[in-house]
């Protein structure tokens, strides 16, 4: 039985709590169990969007590289959020 507070993650298809969180101060419900998933989703819309140079194919191995990462963990909280390790690392 589905309750309207439980849904499947949109990348690896666990179950989780829907929860509000606040995107551009407006609170949205949560699509993935995870804020590395959201992340990783967000990430790969992005590289789909680019044309598919040479370096954007070089970042579709990285992005494999998260996946499995993602793939290893046991629990959703394993990994942080993927977008604030990259800002931090690229300064
Ligand atoms: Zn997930």
């Amino acid at each position: 039985m589905n309750t309207p507070n439980s849904a499947v993650c949109a990348r690896d298809g666990c179950g989780f709590y829907v929860e509000l969180v606040l995107v551009d101060d407006m609170p949205l419900p949560t699509t993935h169990c995870s804020d590395a998933c959201a992340d990783f989703e967000f990430l790969r819309r992005s590289l789909e969007a680019m044309e598919p140079a040479p370096d954007v194919i070089a970042l579709y191995g990285n992005l494999r590289g998260v996946a499995d990462v993602l793939d290893a963990r046991t629990d959703p909280t394993d990994v942080g959020p993927l977008l604030g390790v990259i800002d931090g690392a690229g300064s």
